[in-house]
């Protein structure tokens, strides 16, 4: 369709494809579940610092509300386009339903440059997003979270524009908060924890040692971050590369991660820390390592760059960082990649902001620890069900996973009666 016209959507349709193919999905079927629900577009002219007036666009998709409301992250990104966002809410739609959990997708995002807005910009324009999406989110319709370029504070400020509103606290119209407002202990760290749990079980299962292993990481952010420093602390994995939108970093005898994430804390990037040599970004990429970890943005593992790979894992942190063209790759050499996809590695954060909402509409909060079991809990059930789909089918990982998703939305569609 021609408004959601963009590569990132044309990837999602592609896989969607694939999977379609592969459970022999009815052709009458395919639109349904493929076209989101709804998409908003709105424009948010903001009073600078400066005295002009600039003049953003936002957009919000939510893909489908068969298993309940939508659910899905803000991203704040230069690129943001109203495709893009319809592709990242219908990955969020598969993650959920793989995940098992009672919500469509959603995702929502401001083309803007974050970092080239000051603070009180900033807020502006997140209340003012907020504020013109009030009409079309809730906390039974569809529940914003964080994405790239998106944290806690701006998660504060959109519960706050939306409770003013409607003259009362309503916490569980957003996760990713700050715990004083009726955030979650764990959510933070949820998607980067997750990833390193699913990276550890593919250690297992290839019976490969944490300890003897090293890692290359593309994106340091919320999700990279949080994923080294478990990796480096808790798994004794060596971190040889790093790297962010500015820099990256190899260093063989491996990176000092607490010594990068204090630049990055004081810095607000990895520009000018000075933990090794500078390399290229498909340098990065291609290192010859055990883990290789896309954190950033999609895309980036292409047909030149998927033959080029030297790593024995790759765990995928990003939304939609491999084209199905590199998948096809991917799949002839799957002896030696082991791949977990998108939609399982990272969605320890979707499931922790499960668990915020739940939480927040019972007003009952829970321990660390509860967290973090239930979370491993549910990522240890859609790991073991990929890998014997997987196995037993003998299909891609991103196809069995996939297909598991997509499964169980066209039952739900169907128990409904919106399928004949
Ligand atoms: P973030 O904004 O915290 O960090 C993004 C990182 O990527 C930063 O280090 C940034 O410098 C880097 N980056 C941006 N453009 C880059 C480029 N061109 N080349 C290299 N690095 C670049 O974002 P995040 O929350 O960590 O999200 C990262 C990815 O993980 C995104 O694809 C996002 O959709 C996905 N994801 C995030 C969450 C979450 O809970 N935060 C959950 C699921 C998926």
């Amino acid at each position: 369709m021609e408004i959601y016209k963009d590569p990132a959507f044309d990837m999602a349709c592609e896989q969607f494809r694939l999977v379609a193919d592969h459970l022999d999905i009815n052709q009458n079927l395919r639109q349904r579940l493929l076209m989101p629900k709804r998409a908003v577009t709105v424009t948010l002219p903001i009073h600078m610092d400066d005295g002009r007036t600039e003049v953003f666009q936002g957009y919000r998709v939510q893909h489908h509300l068969a298993l309940g409301p939508t659910k899905g992250g803000t991203r704040f990104h230069p690129n943001v386009s109203l495709g893009e966002v319809a592709a990242l809410a219908m990955w969020m739609s598969w993650k959920c339903a793989l995940a098992g959990l009672p919500y469509g997708g959603a995702k929502g995002g401001i083309t803007l440059d974050p970092a080239a807005l000051s603070m009180r910009e900033l807020e502006s324009v997140s209340r003012r997003y907020m504020q013109e999406m009030i009409p079309f989110v809730g906390s039974r319709t569809d529940i914003m979270g964080p994405d790239m370029g998106t944290g806690e504070q701006i998660m504060a400020w959109f519960m706050d524009t939306y409770s003013v509103h409607m003259g009362y606290a309503v916490p569980e119209i957003v996760t990713g908060k700050p715990v004083s407002i009726g955030g979650t202990i764990g959510r933070r760290e949820a998607t980067g924890r997750g990833v390193a749990y699913l990276i550890e079980r593919a250690f297992d299962t290839l019976k490969m040692r944490s300890d003897q292993s090293t890692a290359v990481i593309q994106g340091f952010g919320n999700v990279g971050s949080v994923a080294a420093d478990w990796l480096a602390h808790h798994d004794g994995v060596r971190i040889i590369a790093i790297g962010d939108a500015f820099v990256n970093i190899h260093n063989a005898a491996g990176i000092d991660i607490p010594g990068a994430l204090d630049h990055v804390r004081r810095r607000g990037s990895l520009a000018g820390f000075p933990g090794g040599e500078f390399i290229s970004a498909t340098d990065l990429l291609t290192l010859k390592c055990d883990v290789l970890l896309p954190a950033a943005l999609e895309r980036v593992i292409t047909a030149d760059i998927a033959p080029l790979l030297q790593c024995r894992i790759l765990a995928e942190g990003a939304n939609g960082p491999t084209t199905p063209a590199a998948d096809q790759i991917l799949f002839q050499r799957w002896e030696e990649i082991f791949v977990i996809p998108d939609i399982i590695c990272n969605a320890g954060g979707v499931i922790v902001s499960y668990f915020e909402w739940v939480q927040d509409l019972q007003n009952f909060f829970w321990s660390e620890s509860e967290v973090t079991d239930r979370l491993f809990r549910i990522l240890e059930g859609a790991f073991t069900n990929m890998l014997k789909r997987a196995r037993s089918q003998k299909i891609p990982h991103r196809i069995a996973a996939m297909s598991i998703g997509v499964e169980r939305v066209v039952a739900a569609k169907s128990s409904r009666g919106l399928f004949p």
